[in-house]
């Protein structure tokens, strides 16, 4: 970093605060102020040079895809050997993101097409995606919204939030809203406040979520003065996303422990990135390091069929034998749900190795972490009282206010005793 201090004190001599680099760089809005946008600079700050044939793809690739990296973000790659490193390729265009495949798609969660209202991607009954912004302060070669990273970039006004607010405030199923973007930490103080304010008054509203990578991108964002509207308002869950032990620094360490130490719940959302970190040695050190400072790992995500991301892309079984390599191998708080987000808008779908290997009518046959193949003997007499959703008069007391409920839905609807659905047939 202090090299990256030194070149970014050349770079801004021309500018008044010389001498106070070292306290503006912890300075998240200086970080965002002097992202970089362009090869030149990046060049410079890493030392190195790219082929001529290099630039001109990397000129052509930024036009369509822009890049924006954080000066620490970027202060993080090992400029000897920046081909492999693990921030760099998340971080630098590849020429490879302009290869679309013909499955390929621009909006493969069909978000857009989910969407009732402005910034609302409405897909599971009980919870939606609000998503505020488009903005981030970096832009990650492999986002799922590659479509809208760039356009027209800018922190929306109230009015524009209103619509998104109004739809939770209309829908009484909605318990749990999931604030997104773009970066939802892009937004002042403020605006944050507000928003996390209005959703606060809605009687239905049990829970908030927020997806951030500025743990990861951009550390400083975490001021004492951000923790403090977050504590102020109900029940928040934070999720970030690490890919890459490399990634948890002094700096993320200390955003990770004011946000935990705020009381908030931390997870983290990983994606399977090939040559960053398809690598059950390297995501099992990403997940001790992430508990080791109280983060939950929740999600590892099978690379979406995004367009220009076919390079990150991997098999299945690679995420198959990740897990097959963390479960029952480490903690169990530290293993996260490998999930494939079904293409056209299918939701999130687990994936993991078999454990149940047969069955009979009252035996499991069942396989442990060290190919142990085992059996659990089932009760001769389990009794089980059919379901008739009068929970007054069922011995478990479950005691719900009316309309607590919702309704049933899915494989689950199959299953239910009070459903008479024995099918559930495609609409189209
Ligand atoms: C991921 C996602 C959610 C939240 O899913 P969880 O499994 O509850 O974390 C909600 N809505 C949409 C559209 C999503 O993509």
């Amino acid at each position: 970093m202090n090299t990256m201090i030194e070149v970014m004190r050349q770079k801004m001599s021309h500018e008044s605060f010389t001498e106070n680099v070292t306290k503006l760089w912890k300075d998240w809005k200086w970080q965002v102020k002097h992202v970089i946008r362009d090869v030149d600079t990046v060049e410079k700050i890493l030392n190195i040079k790219l082929t001529k044939e290099e630039r001109a793809n990397i000129e052509e690739t930024i036009k369509i895809f822009p890049m924006s990296i954080t000066p620490y973000y970027l202060s993080l790659i090992d400029a000897d050997d920046y081909k492999n490193d693990p921030i760099f390729k998340q971080a630098f265009p590849d020429k490879r993101e302009l290869h679309i495949t013909k499955y390929d798609m621009v909006d493969p969660l069909a978000e857009d097409k989910d969407s009732p209202a402005i910034g609302i991607t409405h897909r599971y009954p009980d919870r939606v995606l609000f998503h505020v912004s488009n903005l981030c302060a970096m832009y990650c070669r492999h986002c799922t919204r590659k479509r809208k990273v760039g356009d027209n970039d800018c922190i929306p006004s109230k009015e524009q939030l209103q619509e998104g607010l109004e739809y939770i405030r209309n829908n009484l199923m909605i318990r749990d809203v999931l604030i997104s973007g773009g970066d939802p930490f892009m937004l002042s103080d403020d605006l944050i406040d507000w928003v996390l304010g209005e959703l606060n008054k809605i009687e239905h509203i049990e829970v908030i979520r927020i997806g951030t990578r500025t743990p990861v991108v951009l550390p400083y964002r975490i001021t004492d003065n951000l923790v403090e509207i977050l504590k102020k308002h109900g029940v928040i869950w934070i999720n970030t996303h690490f890919n890459h032990p490399k990634e948890i620094t002094d700096s993320s360490k200390e955003a990770l422990r004011k946000l935990a130490m705020a009381g908030i719940p931390l997870g983290n959302q990983s994606v399977l990135l090939a040559d960053v970190n398809d690598c059950p040695r390297i995501m099992k050190r990403l997940v001790h390091n992430l508990v080791q400072n109280r983060v939950r790992p929740y999600y590892i995500y099978q690379c979406d069929l995004s367009e220009g991301l076919e390079h990150f892309r991997t098999s299945v079984g690679k995420g198959i034998e990740i897990m097959e390599s963390l479960r029952g191998h480490t903690s169990g708080f530290a293993v996260p749900t490998y999930v494939i987000d079904a293409p056209g808008g299918g939701g999130k779908i687990p994936v993991m190795p078999n454990y149940l290997i047969s069955w009979s009518t009252n035996k499991v046959i069942l396989r442990n972490y060290e190919g142990v193949i085992t059996t659990y003997q089932e009760p001769d007499d389990y009794r089980h009282d059919s379901c008739d959703l009068k929970c007054n008069t069922c011995n478990l007391q479950l005691k719900l206010q009316k309309g607590e409920e919702s309704k049933i839905t899915g494989i689950a609807k199959l299953i239910a005793d009070y459903n008479e659905v024995i099918t559930l047939t495609p609409s189209e």
